[in-house]
């Protein structure tokens, strides 16, 4: 059994390939190759895979492409041009939803919210045991709910997403406002001398806890999991929001909630592992 696991993001596209009991990994970036041409390679070289599950930093619906402002698309109708070229299955969900699946397997629970934040902040939530999908797999989009107004626009044309202030492309957007393009990690903003720098990291903690108060409140999960690279680099966000979501939350959907950082090296392509047994439906 040969199985090729993808987890594509605005980045890097990084696979697992499990052969029998021998893994090998590989880190690509996911603006230098389209997907396709990304399957292509590798089913060349090794052409027994019989499975491809795919997350992706995008909205994914039926096995299509429905968009993905920050990755490059050689191919929408992704799953039936692999079967029809290939004779291979594949399936593809959105990268929130493969990592809820994975967390709410680590965490043993029906009812588990994921709030993933790095490049941008996206959101999935599993209620009594069922992935919360919506009519066009788009249910929890929650970088992309109404906030304020900033001086630019976000990947899907709006100047008002909260993902705007809460997300790492959304810091970097405000320090280039003011003049900087300079990288400069979370930590460092909260810690800066400089006014405008404090003032980015600051924003972003208070969208942090608008996201996190809406996603609780309408979904009362069991479980607020948060990850991503900016919560993984940032760990004191924990303790922020189990500190202040009560200001930002209905208090009855605080009372069982428990609220933990992400114990996975890889939430979404752990999950892309679930993807063939379809078992969230
Ligand atoms: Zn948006």
């Amino acid at each position: 059994m040969t199985k090729l696991y993808i987890d594509i993001g605005g980045t890097y596209l990084r696979s697992e390939l499990v052969v029998g009991a021998n893994l090998i990994k590989e880190t690509v970036s996911s603006q230098a190759q389209g997907l396709l041409s990304y399957i292509n390679h590798m089913v060349l070289k090794h052409p027994d895979i019989d499975f491809i599950g795919i997350s992706y930093a995008g909205q994914v619906y039926d096995g299509r492409i429905l968009f993905a402002p920050n990755i490059n698309v050689d191919e929408t109708n992704i799953k039936e041009t692999v079967l029809s070229r290939y004779g291979k299955r594949l399936e593809i969900d959105n990268d929130l939803n493969c990592a809820v699946m994975a967390e709410a397997q680590y965490w043993q629970s029906s009812s588990v919210a994921a709030l993933y934040v790095g490049t941008g902040i996206g959101a999935a939530v599993i209620d009594t045991g069922s992935l919360v999908r919506g009519s066009r797999n788009l249910s929890f989009e929650i970088g992309h709910i109404p906030y304020r107004s900033a001086p630019f626009l976000c990947g899907c044309g709006r100047d008002n997403c909260i993902e705007l202030f809460a997300s790492g492309s959304g810091m970097g957007k405000w320090l280039h406002h003011y003049g900087s393009d300079q990288c400069i990690n979370l930590e460092q903003l909260k810690n800066s001398k400089i006014e405008h720098e404090q003032f980015v990291a600051t924003e972003f903690e208070i969208a942090l806890l608008h996201a996190a108060g809406t996603l609780v409140t309408l979904a009362n999960p069991e479980f607020l999991v948060l990850g991503g690279g900016i919560v993984e680099k940032n760990p004191y966000l924990l303790g922020y929001l189990k500190k202040y979501l009560q200001l930002y939350a209905l208090a009855p959907s605080l009372k069982t909630l428990r609220i933990e950082l992400s114990q996975l090296k890889n939430g979404p392509l752990l999950g892309t592992k679930l993807l063939e047994e379809k078992y969230y439906g």
